[in-house]
């Protein structure tokens, strides 16, 4: 990929190319953009959209027909009524409603459920980049235009989300944490294997795993270091992972004051994966930004979560799971416990008021499904539809810290939108048969039926 730095138009938030990570001085990377700028101006990409009815912000008032002008990748005009540009490609969108690009802030493009505890002797990381790459595009096809990779190993996702970046692959535009940070055998830690092979595939200090409020802010510096966009800790045990130390509260009070401090005094975000009530509270007095899962939340700290702003990222897999298939004996038992509760989480943030941002976990649920969850936050919320898009949207959005560029159909923010036939305000399941998608001004897919 090297000094490809032709195009910044393209360059999706974040953009990131090692050129803008301090590696070079700001004088030579002046000159290779003076360079670039002195090439021949690229000819203004343009798409005209007409719509039958757009939702520009969920929540609001959904308007009628509607001209939106694309140019160079971002939102340029959005006119009430069909305009004609007659020299400029347009799609025809007049019998459906048009809406922001989807975000999912949970996933994880590096596995999916066919994924075997033993994958990580035989897969390369080329092929878990692969792997994700495939995954990625079965989001993006669903209408999923961003999304937040909260925990995978190594660099293969970094490595993804750059090439999205330059323009190389197409794909969601994806914000990462790489590997989750969590205490020595907890999850994120692998687990399962026996030690001389958990110690040859995961060496300790290539793993999340900190002991201490020294070590921990030293793995939060250097996932900054390697490029993540924000952090990702378990705070409390997980249900699939093949450890037996339950669901209670994991990293210390210490060690989650230290990883928030130091993420926070690098501006990178908190996301705290917590199930037990006691691991959920203690992540939300450190001062995390978001609670993942949640499971076990009750109402004080509900209260306290709405109180502080910190966002919960509900996700409602568990609902829709079939079946408990061949898991161990220990995620089984979790899982039932789980599932004892399950849509108890979003029921108290919706009483409470917390913040919601929409996440699937899709890794641990299938790829590409991601919309299924809109129903499930409809129904057991119980949320209404307009707030269930909200939380793939505006709100999503505003925990990116990317309200300036993603969530709305507004002049100025990238062009991402999907289209659904029929009018997913009063029945949120058309979101799940989404039928155009177009990211940064591009056709993803087109009258897909
Ligand atoms: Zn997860």
């Amino acid at each position: 990929m090297g000094f490809q730095v032709t195009d910044r138009t393209r360059r999706a938030a974040p953009a990131r190319s090692w050129l803008w990570r301090g590696a070079l001085p700001a004088s030579i990377v002046g000159a290779l953009l003076a360079g670039t700028a002195a090439a021949a101006p690229a000819p203004r990409e343009e798409l005209v959209i007409h719509a039958g009815a757009v939702i520009a912000i969920p929540g609001e008032r959904t308007l009628g027909p509607t001209t939106i002008v694309v140019r160079d990748h971002r939102i340029a005009e959005v006119r009430a009524g069909y305009v004609d540009f007659p020299d400029v490609p347009t799609i025809d969108l007049k019998d459906r409603t048009v809406l922001p690009g989807l975000i999912d802030m949970h996933v994880h493009f590096s596995f999916a459920p066919e994924t075997r505890l033993w994958s990580a002797a035989i897969d390369t990381p080329e092929d878990v980049a692969l792997f994700a790459f495939s995954n990625a595009k079965k989001t993006l096809e669903a209408g999923f235009t961003t999304v937040r990779d909260v925990g995978s190993d190594g660099y293969s996702i970094h490595a993804l989300r750059d090439a999205v970046n330059d323009g190389t692959v197409t794909g969601p535009r994806i914000f990462l944490s790489g590997t989750s940070l969590s205490i020595v055998g907890g999850h994120g830690d692998m687990s399962g294997l026996n030690r001389k092979t958990t110690e040859a595939l995961f060496p300790y200090d290539y793993t999340g795993a900190c002991t201490g409020a020294v070590e921990c802010a030293l793995r939060v510096r250097e996932a900054a270091k390697y490029g993540a966009d924000l952090i990702k800790i378990t705070s409390t045990g997980g249900i699939m992972s093949q450890q037996a130390r339950g669901l209670g509260q994991h990293l210390s009070d210490e060690e989650l004051v230290s990883i928030v401090t130091t993420a926070h005094g690098l501006g990178l975000k908190v996301a705290a994966h917590a199930h037990g009530a006691a691991g959920v509270t203690a992540s939300v007095r450190a001062g995390v930004d978001s609670i993942e899962h949640g499971t076990w939340l009750d109402a004080e700290t509900a209260q306290a979560m709405a109180k502080r702003g910190t966002w919960l990222v509900p996700t409602l897999g568990l609902l829709d799971a079939r079946k408990e298939s061949d898991a161990s004996p220990a995620v089984q038992a979790k899982m039932a416990e789980a599932r004892r509760v399950a849509g108890q989480n979003i029921r108290l943030a919706v009483q409470h008021k917390v913040n919601i941002a929409f996440g699937t976990d899709a890794g641990v649920s299938p790829h590409g499904q991601n919309a299924r969850q809109f129903r499930l936050m409809v129904e057991h919320g119980p949320m209404t539809p307009m707030a269930a898009l909200r939380s793939a949207t505006v709100d999503a959005a505003a925990l990116l810290d990317q309200s300036a560029d993603l969530g709305t159909i507004e002049v100025g923010k990238f062009a991402d939108l999907v289209a659904v036939a029929g009018d997913p305000s009063r029945d949120i399941t058309v979101m799940e048969r989404v039928a155009t998608v177009i990211k940064d001004g591009r056709i993803i897919i087109h009258d897909r039926r």
